[in-house]
């Protein structure tokens, strides 16, 4: 282990101690407190936005400033909003009605912020994926450690610097560092655990959580499929698909991994996302609009993943693009076919490919996906809305949109989460705000209350069976 590791592990001990001692003096934070912390949040994002978009366009080599703006800034000041005027709500207790059996009585549930908790982030949306987690932690009244993606070190730094202007160290406070650390910080007793990151490493923190019981939220990946039906023309398709495969050169969590058309509208599916990526990105290797891939490693996978379909004699369709311009970007890239034994296919591909695969029979194309891991999104393109909601009826994912890439995970009031392989738990809005909050059920009896009718010895004064 590096020394710099060993002294971020060292200095992750202390801070847990420290904001453990904060949270017991403090366990009910005042609603206009959580308020303030939260506008705190909102005004770094929004006073540094510059600072933020160069720092990741610096992690990136590239990446597209509109779509920081879109993704990081804008997605987190308007959670930060609706956390802030939703928060005094949320945190009410809330009634219970008591059984007639019980009464006299009160039954409400007391909704309490668990107490430190600890949020792993990823390097794809790395302000959005800290911060965000960190808005439903601070409106529930939790304390926060982060541990940012090492891919991301400017962002982590500046997170980092900007946190610890705007928040004492037993309040708020991040981590740096790679996987040794990640492992050392998920191995500690939170109060609650907060996981973005891949399928694979997601299993690890669960094992590490469970070692210590400690309550764990896993935001993962895996393969989200694109249904695409015989009554939707691909020209309608194309501008959805291409804009959710390619924002970000396609690394997104809940991207559309793959398509699968009926047979005889693949190759007009096709042209038309071509097409499509023609008018987003005319020349994708000069334009900053265009992202590119986050480091060597990724991006060689991705080419390997690319060749072995061509080597395996699918199609590969690709605009025409000059050489020059960041090397680690890669060509907006579709492939027609490829073997489903395939890396592209067994693999979340993470990038900007996207495989396009025939289906004879919507049944077919159903059975497809369910024969797979639970993906973390699903979309169904579809004129006829209850066929839509049919194939919704027939499969299971973490969240869905119809006729639309990626745009059910900004509705503020609905769950963000996976299923089975995809995930477990869920934020955003009130989810969020629940995940770090115990809900303790109390019931108040008056000062002397009938229950106590209900002791022993109990003779016949109960007989629930013979009624
Ligand atoms: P990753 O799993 O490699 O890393 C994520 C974080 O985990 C990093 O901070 C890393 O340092 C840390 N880490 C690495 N090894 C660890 C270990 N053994 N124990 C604890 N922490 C460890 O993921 P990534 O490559 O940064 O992100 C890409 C993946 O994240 C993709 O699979 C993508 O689908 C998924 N993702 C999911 C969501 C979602 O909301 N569901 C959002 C974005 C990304």
């Amino acid at each position: 282990m590096s020394e710099t590791d060993a002294r971020q592990i060292e200095r992750l001990k202390t801070l847990l101690a420290r904001q453990k001692e904060a949270f017991s003096d403090q366990r009910h934070r005042p609603i206009d407190q959580r308020k303030a912390d939260i506008q705190k949040v909102a005004d770094l994002t929004r006073n540094h936005a510059q600072d933020i978009m160069a720092a990741i366009s610096a992690d990136y080599g590239v990446r597209s400033c509109a779509e920081t703006q879109i993704a990081e800034i804008g997605f987190v000041i308007s959670a930060a909003k609706h956390a802030k005027s939703h928060v005094g709500k949320w945190a009410k207790a809330k009634p219970a009605s008591v059984p007639m059996t019980l009464a006299p009585g009160k039954a409400y549930v007391r909704r309490e912020a668990k107490g430190v908790v600890g949020i792993v982030s990823p390097w794809n949306y790395p302000w959005q994926l800290a911060i965000a987690p960190l808005i439903a932690a601070l409106a529930a009244g939790c304390r926060a450690i982060i541990k940012p993606s090492e891919l991301t070190p400017k962002t982590a730094d500046l997170m980092s610097r900007l946190l610890a202007e705007a928040f004492d160290e037993s309040q708020v406070a991040v981590v740096t560092g790679g996987p040794k650390v990640g492992e050392a910080f998920t191995q500690q007793k939170f109060d609650h655990l907060f996981y973005t990151g891949s399928t694979h490493v997601g299993r690890l923190v669960a094992l590490a959580a469970a070692d210590n019981l400690v309550p764990v939220t896993l935001e993962l990946g895996g393969k989200s499929p694109a249904i695409l039906t015989e009554d939707y023309d691909p020209a309608d398709a194309a501008s959805p698909l291409a804009w959710g495969k390619f924002f970000n050169a396609g690394q997104t969590c809940i991207a559309p991994d793959y398509v699968l058309a009926p047979r005889s509208k693949v190759d007009a599916t096709a042209e038309a996302v071509l097409e499509q990526v023609g008018t987003f990105f005319p020349d994708f290797a000069s334009d900053a609009d265009y992202t590119a891939i986050i480091s060597d490693r990724h991006h060689a996978r991705l080419t390997a993943m690319i060749e072995e379909a061509r080597a395996a004699g699918a199609r590969i369709l690709q605009p025409k693009g000059s050489e020059s311009g960041n090397a680690r970007k890669l060509a907006p890239t579709i492939v027609i076919d490829p073997p489903v034994d395939s890396q592209l296919m067994t693999e979340e591909i993470f990038g900007p490919i996207l495989p396009i695969l025939p289906y004879d029979t919507l049944n077919d194309a159903i059975a497809f996906v369910n024969e797979r891991d639970h993906p973390l999104a699903l979309y169904v393109y579809a004129k006829d809305k209850a066929l839509a909601r049919s194939v919704l009826d027939r499969t299971i994912s973490g969240g869905a949109s119809v006729n639309a890439s990626m745009l059910h995970m900004s509705v503020e009031g609905m769950p963000f989460g996976g299923v089975g392989a995809s995930g477990q738990g869920a934020y955003h809005g009130e989810h969020g705000f629940l995940t770090f909050t115990h809900e303790r059920a109390v019931f108040e009896a008056p000062k002397w209350h009938p229950s106590r009718l209900i002791a022993p010895p109990y003779g016949k004064t109960f007989d629930f069976i013979s009624k």
